[in-house]
């Protein structure tokens, strides 16, 4: 694609729509960025923009920015169906999102990777893999650096695995990856989507431009999963933890095997990976799949996964403390992820819940909170939704803050015991993001170490 002098309107100003504004100037193309947010909110992103002469418009899409454009590249924060958008349509300008855009810009082969829950732990461990396989890895997409920035740096023979969003997915238009991979779809996002339905179909997208010589990696042990395997043109390979599958990865006698026209190769046993849970086994299979798809060796792989840390706020280790081990699950954002937090340990569990409300159903949690947990504490806004949703399985207290959460289940547990975050709840009411929950809940925790 050429973009020299060609008129590109990017739209939406988050971290990627200020990646492909840059990116498409320094390309030579004549760009204007548009956001509805009010020049104020904008006031730290708008003068390194001006700098580089792209035009901006705030506070709103005025009707002609939309006209007369060659190219527009929509935010996955903007909603496809926007108005704007479906009036520029209708006028035949082509929209197209920021990883259509690098997939038209980026050399070398590519992995994605999407998913409700897992993206970003399969991700970071498939590069790990790939990049001490001794391929040229770049990492990026909905994680860290927007897939735009990685064309800098991509040659034909690096590899770059993208982390991709159903969002992300709604606005390809020829996006080809070699190996399309969806780990789960649970509700989620149907604030956007509207129906389940509309949400698989938009995950399902990562297959629609594949072709017989590419790859498509899904889990069999996922419902939905299971009903998306006739759709893809590509090789399907399965990852199982319950059962043998024909092609891809599986569990038998507690070791991690890989199925390929018919031969067999065993990768690792299952005692070997350090992260904790039944759905970091799925992670961990659907990363095999991947490596083995990209030809890495079972040893290399093996090697990996065992030296491999839970990414920061995913089920992460924080300390032990008088023989009370701490977790910081603060990206458990969502009802499931919590389940997954809860069965990952066999009891003995202080859960702080809490924060901002989704909607939510609590009382889901009820038999794992009868099963395997002491006391809940509650935070935030959603406490006494979730006070009243769960005191049938619980015994809860109200801590309010996260930090009287911490030290009231500290003076609670006894040695063996588990405090666990894994809130259940976005955290928007009482911090800026989950990042930051997660570090005040581990500096909380690195507090008590000292005093005791
Ligand atoms: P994503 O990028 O899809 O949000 P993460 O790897 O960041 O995924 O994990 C998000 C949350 O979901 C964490 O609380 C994590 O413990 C949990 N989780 C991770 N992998 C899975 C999985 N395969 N199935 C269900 N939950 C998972």
């Amino acid at each position: 694609m050429e973009l020299t002098n060609k008129r590109v309107l990017v739209v939406g100003l988050g971290r990627s729509g200020i990646a492909s504004a840059l990116f498409l100037r320094s390309r030579g193309a004549q760009v204007t960025v548009s956001d509805s947010k009010s020049e104020d909110q904008l006031r730290e992103e708008i003068p390194r923009l001006l700098d580089y002469g792209i035009a901006v418009e705030t506070g709103g899409h005025g009707e002609r920015t939309f006209r007369n454009q060659d190219l527009i590249v929509v935010s996955p924060g903007v909603p496809t169906d926007a108005e704007a958008l479906t009036q520029a349509r209708a006028l035949g300008q082509p929209v197209i999102g920021e990883i259509q855009l690098a997939f038209d810009f980026l050399p070398g082969a590519l992995i994605a990777i999407t998913g409700s829950n897992g993206k970003t732990t399969t991700t970071t461990l498939v590069g790990n893999i790939l990049e001490s396989a001794g391929w040229r890895t770049l990492v990026g997409g909905n994680i860290g650096t927007p897939a735009i920035s990685l064309v800098q740096e991509a040659t034909p023979e690096t590899v770059a695995v993208l982390e991709v969003s159903s969002f992300q997915l709604e606005t390809i238009v020829s996006f080809r990856p070699k190996v399309a991979l969806i780990l789960n779809v649970t509700p989620d996002h149907l604030d956007r989507h509207r129906t389940f339905s509309a949400y698989v179909d938009a995950k399902a997208r990562i297959f629609e431009n594949q072709q017989p010589e590419d790859f498509a990696v899904l889990n069999q042990d996922d419902a939905t999963c299971r009903n998306l395997g006739g759709r893809p043109r590509a090789q399907v390979f399965w990852f199982s933890r319950h059962e043998e599958v024909e092609q891809g990865a599986f569990v038998s006698e507690q070791q991690i095997f890989f199925r390929r026209g018919g031969s067999e190769e065993a990768i690792m046993a299952i005692r070997e990976i350090p992260l904790k849970g039944a759905h970091n086994l799925e992670n961990v299979l659907a990363a095999v799949c991947v490596a083995k798809l990209m030809n890495c060796a079972a040893a290399g792989i093996r090697a990996t996964v065992a030296s491999f840390k839970a990414v920061e706020h995913r089920l992460e280790y924080v300390a032990t403390i008088g023989g009370v081990e701490y977790y910081n699950d603060s990206k458990a954002t969502n009802v499931d992820a919590t389940i997954k937090a809860l069965e990952s340990f066999p009891g003995n569990i202080h859960l702080i819940l809490g924060g901002k409300d989704k909607g939510s159903d609590y009382t889901v949690l009820g038999d794992l909170l009868r099963a395997r947990v002491k006391q809940v504490y509650t935070i935030g806004a959603a406490a006494e939704k979730i006070h009243s949703q769960t005191q049938q399985a619980a015994k809860v207290v109200a801590s309010g803050t996260i930090e009287s959460a911490v030290r009231q289940a500290a003076e609670a547990a006894k040695p063996g015991d588990v405090v666990l975050l894994a809130p259940a709840c976005a955290s928007f009411d009482q911090f800026e993001d989950y990042q930051q929950r997660g570090r005040v809940f581990k500096e909380l925790v690195h507090k008590l170490s000292a005093r005791s």
